[in-house]
């Protein structure tokens, strides 16, 4: 699938070495969505916090020094994991805002969204 903004994603210093924690992919590769700093398991469209930041004594926003973060409730994890275990496909699940723009991420939540509704014992609580 295409990255999105050149291959930018990548060039995240604590992004570069990490695990993917749905598809296991290591390292894996990422793409944007439109959310800042969010960014997607180029392999299983898992989105994650790349760019984190929090705020100095002044108020000013930092930039930390953090692995990626996933970017989805915890309780969604096994759900997606049996997803990519059964189907190996990409859901997409980043943030955005123009659907033109991302085509393989609708697609990708069409077939998951259906997959969840042949498997409504799996949606958590
Ligand atoms: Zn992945």
């Amino acid at each position: 699938m295409p990255q999105k903004y050149g291959h930018l994603a990548n060039q995240v210093d604590d992004a570069q070495s990490f695990t993917c924690l749905v598809c296991g992919a290591n390292p894996t590769g990422w793409t944007w969505g439109d959310l800042h700093g969010e960014g997607m398991c180029i392999r299983c469209g898992t989105p994650y916090q790349l760019l984190q930041y929090e705020k100095d004594q002044d108020g000013v926003d930092q930039r930390l020094d953090a692995p990626p973060k996933l970017n989805i409730k915890e309780s969604w994890l096994p759900v997606l994991k049996r997803y990519w275990e059964e189907t190996e496909a990409f859901t997409g699940l980043a943030t955005i805002m123009m659907s033109r723009d991302y085509p393989e991420c609708v697609e990708g939540k069409r077939k998951f969204d259906e997959w969840l509704d042949e498997h409504p014992d799996v949606i958590p609580g």
